[in-house]
């Protein structure tokens, strides 16, 4: 598993850029609020933090 998970802050504006360019259909727009991770499926790659134009998306550490 990567040591790297993406997160995203709550001032996200659900426009769907970062789902739209995620390799692992791992990141989603919920209930058309905000995008949230799925860190079992997130591989830390980080094209869902380049995409966003709200620049709201980090790589943070895996806790372990
Ligand atoms: S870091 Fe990569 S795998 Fe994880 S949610 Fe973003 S685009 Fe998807
Ligand atoms: S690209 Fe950024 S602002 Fe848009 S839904 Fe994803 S996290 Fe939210």
């Amino acid at each position: 598993m990567s040591k790297h998970v993406a997160r995203v802050a709550t001032s996200c504006v659900a426009c769907g850029c970062c789902e739209a360019v995620c390799p692992k259909n791992a990141i989603a727009v919920f209930k058309g609020v905000r995008a949230v991770v799925d860190e079992n499926k997130c591989v830390g790659c980080g094209k869902c933090m380049r995409a966003c134009p709200a620049e709201v998306i980090e790589l943070v550490g895996r806790e372990d």
